[in-house]
């Protein structure tokens, strides 16, 4: 048995998104040794080279390309490798492609990883963290979709610049799937603790009437970066540090991340998406109970039930 680094991260798939984590995973400084792998060797060794070349003046820290046998001993893998869209594609031809690639990842991870927690990025998010865990075999709290991650934290940062807050004064989720059918759950949003509707009152704020505009802002906020600049990394890369920081140091942080879901819940059985989980050094320990409207449990209902035809399609058909 291989004695497991925790503090060592892999991560495969050094383009644009793993580069960006990799970065932000040296700057928040909890990750002892970073690994990229990627089929394109030389993009793996120059992101490495070039984040190296910032390390002198700032932590201790390896970084460097690496080989599927690095996943041997280390604590956390994390899967950002994929292909894009190519023009005249389906997103069901491109999930297709993107399964395949991601089975293809996992057996080279379980090859030689031992109860590793791996986070997966690739989209569709959903879809493969559902593919990678069951192919894995590992259990399914170590398998951690970055799910509606990204969108929470847009959702988030809009009501903030609304109500003029701190946006870690906010609390509030997108939930479901990380695409389309995704659900704002306004049910839950508090500001500082106060209920939305009644912080917007005694602040004389009228957002209330605009609630399905910030919606569809959140839905269509990946498309609008990547119409201004080609892509969004940035945001996931942050994201995703503050997952492995959870992990590494313990947190019992609440976050919405996806995994795979076998008891049924909200009218689904055996499919991931997302809902608002405890994570700690195990994974994910437990998923939270929600309070919300008859309207929102019947969308993320129907997300599910998207996510698991979804799956059928891309897995069966
Ligand atoms: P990119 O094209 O810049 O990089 C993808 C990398 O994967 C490339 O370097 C490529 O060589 C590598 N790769 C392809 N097949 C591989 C394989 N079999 N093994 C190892 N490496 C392989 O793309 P990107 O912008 O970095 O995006 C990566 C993924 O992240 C995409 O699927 C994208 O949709 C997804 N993404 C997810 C979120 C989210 O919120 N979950 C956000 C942004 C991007």
């Amino acid at each position: 048995m291989t004695y497991q680094k925790k503090n060592k991260v892999v991560i495969v798939g050094a383009g644009k998104v793993g580069e960006a984590v990799a970065y932000t995973l040296i700057l928040s400084r909890s990750a002892s040794e970073v690994v990229l792998i990627d089929v394109n060797r030389e993009r793996a060794e120059g992101s490495a080279l070039d984040i190296n070349h910032g390390i002198a003046f700032y932590k201790q820290i390896t970084i460097r390309m690496g080989e599927y046998s690095d996943c041997a001993d280390a604590g956390i893998i994390i899967i950002a490798a994929g292909m894009p869209r190519k023009p005249g594609q389906t997103r069901l031809e491109l999930a297709k492609t993107n399964v395949s690639i991601a089975r293809q990842i996992t057996k080279s991870i379980m090859r030689y990883a031992e109860n590793p927690i791996i986070i997966v990025i690739s989209n569709p998010v959903d879809i493969l963290t559902y593919v990678v865990q069951k192919e894995s075999g590992l259990p399914r709290n170590r398998v951690i979709g970055t799910g509606t991650l990204l969108d929470t934290a847009r959702f988030r940062y809009l009501i903030s610049e609304k109500c003029g807050v701190d946006v870690r004064d906010v609390n509030a989720y997108i939930l479901g799937e990380h695409g389309d059918s995704q659900v704002p759950i306004w049910s839950m949003v508090m500001i500082a603790g106060i209920p939305l509707q009644d912080f917007c009152k005694t602040n004389k704020l009228d957002l209330m009437s605009s609630l399905k505009e910030i919606g569809e802002s959140v839905k269509h906020a990946g498309a609008t970066v990547i119409s201004l600049k080609g892509a969004t990394y940035y945001g996931i890369a942050l994201n995703t540090s503050r997952v492995v920081d959870i992990i590494l140091e313990n947190d019992n942080t609440v976050l919405p991340v996806c995994h795979v879901v076998e008891e049924e819940v909200y009218g689904v059985s055996d499919v991931a998406f997302s809902l608002p989980c405890v994570i700690n050094t195990h994974g994910i320990v437990r998923m939270l109970e929600l309070s919300i409207s008859e309207e929102e449990t019947q969308a993320l209902r129907r997300s599910a039930q998207i996510l698991k035809d979804f799956i059928d399609n891309v897995l069966y058909a």
